[in-house]
């Protein structure tokens, strides 16, 4: 980092010290480059998205924390699903992926584990800031940018830098500079949680494993952490959420009424944190990179979290996103293809993923989640290794989900009058004004957006 004319220099400027921008800070660093890692709040700060993959745990070893999420982490076997009736629950065991070497995941406090990532950067070098909110960007004409920020006393910070990344996550710093979020409108949902006391807890190695439960309006997460607390919440339609009339606590507590697996666990609870409700609605940039700028995680995609993608997805692109940084620092003329690629395998994994989530509401895709283990045998394999995240390796996963899709396909027509009214009913929950518009304009705690 040098300084000249009160504008400051580095080789990549980072917009956001969550895991997207922590991954690929440490990452550019190790690698040698000048890197600035800039944050708006504070670490340790609470974030939601507590669940993570068996494929994360690679990431961790690369990028040297794994001990460190060991220990804050419980042991994360397997996704248990249960259906609103209480009748039917299937548990996916990661060991029964393609690839069973990667047999478990952890449950985190996101405050834990954000720390330890913001400051392993620091500590291979990164140059990291927090308190620190990036405010405006221009681009010059040879790709590089200069960014202006406000530092924690207030004053007006200058960047000059080679390359720029956005993590901001959901603030998608560059996609609303650029006007280019285009929000999901087959998937607009929104979501509200809290941290719970005396919640029952599965025995044994189960004990740590997420349950998601579907009722009428949503469905629910319960993620146990290492403390005995559990992280509950649940994503819902708009069409719910606007149905509110209570207070915000009152109304995640009557919704936990309307969902009986999670109800029962839940009869001795006890909030410990305040309920706290965000805007889920899918989004994507319509490009996720362009001359001298990148953007990886939430900031450039965001997924309904039900497969607890989030933080596989913006980690696994900081990891992706610094090779092909480092690579375009030292010859810019390969920029445009390098960028090209890096797109490709990213919308390539979201794909996989969103393919499934879009049609989690229809009975055909719940009947083969909820079928009992020993008849998915030969579909289990690879909806297991997409559970575990095993989307960036050279395994036949493709293959094996099509046996699924397959499957899906069959059922749907199968009980075509039930999928096409459940498709009808989906269409009807989606009324309502988009949640990101509710978000800006409601002036309540209730949809907090930010921070979360
Ligand atoms: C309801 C819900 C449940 C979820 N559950 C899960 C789950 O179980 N498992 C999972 O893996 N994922 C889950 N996710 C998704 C997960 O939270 C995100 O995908 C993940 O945090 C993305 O990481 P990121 O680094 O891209 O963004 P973030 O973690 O949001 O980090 C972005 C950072 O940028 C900072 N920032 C923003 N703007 C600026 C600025 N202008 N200047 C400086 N700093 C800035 C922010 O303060 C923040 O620290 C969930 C999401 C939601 C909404």
């Amino acid at each position: 980092m040098q300084r000249a004319e009160n504008i400051n220099k580095c080789d990549v400027l980072v917009v956001g010290g969550g895991p997207a921008g922590s991954a690929i800070s440490t990452k550019l660093a190790q690698m040698g480059r000048d890197v600035v890692m800039l944050e708006k709040e504070q670490h340790p700060r609470f974030h939601i998205g507590e669940s993570l993959l068996p494929m994360n745990l690679p990431i961790f070893e690369e990028l040297g924390v794994l001990e460190q999420v060991e220990e804050i982490g419980i042991l994360k076997y397997g996704a248990e699903f249960n259906d609103e009736n209480y009748k039917n629950q299937a548990t996916y065991y990661f060991e029964n992926a393609l690839d069973g070497n990667f047999p478990f995941a952890f449950e985190v406090k996101r405050e834990e584990l954000d720390t330890i990532l913001f400051q392993n950067a620091a500590k291979n070098g990164a140059n990291t800031f927090e308190k620190t909110r990036v405010t405006s960007v221009h681009f010059n004409d040879d790709h590089s940018s200069l960014v202006e920020c406000v530092d924690e006393v207030g004053d007006t910070v200058k960047w000059h830098s080679r390359f720029l990344i956005d993590a901001s996550g959901r603030s998608t710093f560059l996609a609303r500079k650029f006007n280019i979020k285009k929000r999901s409108k087959e998937h607009n949902s929104a979501a509200i949680f809290g941290h719970f006391d005396n919640v029952v807890r599965r025995e044994g190695l189960d004990e740590g494993n997420i349950s998601l439960a579907w009722f009428e309006h949503g469905w629910f997460w319960m993620i146990p952490f290492k403390d005995g607390g559990m992280s509950v919440g649940a994503v819902c339609w708009p069409h719910y959420l606007n149905s509110r009339k209570t207070d915000v606590e009152q109304f995640m507590w009557d919704t936990i009424a309307l969902c009986p697996p999670v109800a029962n666990r839940m009869k001795n609870a006890k909030l410990t944190t305040p309920v706290t409700a965000t805007g889920n609605f899918t989004y994507a940039a319509s490009h996720m990179a362009g001359n001298g700028y990148l953007m990886i995680g939430d900031a450039f995609a965001f997924l309904d979290p039900v497969f607890s993608s989030g933080v596989l997805l913006a980690m696994a692109g900081g990891l992706k996103g610094a090779k092909v940084v480092n690579t375009i620092l030292d010859y810019p003329e390969k920029a445009e293809q390098l960028l090209a690629e890096h797109d490709k395998e990213i919308r390539m994994a979201l794909k996989t993923f969103s393919w499934f989530i879009y049609r989690i509401t229809q009975p055909a895709m719940r009947y083969l989640f909820m079928v009992r283990a020993e008849r998915r045998v030969k579909r289990e394999k690879g909806v297991t290794s997409l559970l575990a995240g095993d989307l960036f390796r050279d395994l036949p996963i493709g293959r094996h989900l099509l046996i699924f899709k397959f499957y899906y396909y069959v059922l749907f027509v199968l009980g075509l009058r039930k999928n096409l009214r459940a498709m009808r009913k989906r269409k009807f929950d989606l009324r309502g004004e988009p949640t990101e518009a509710k978000e800006a304009n409601f002036n309540l705690s209730f949809f907090l957006g930010n921070g979360v």
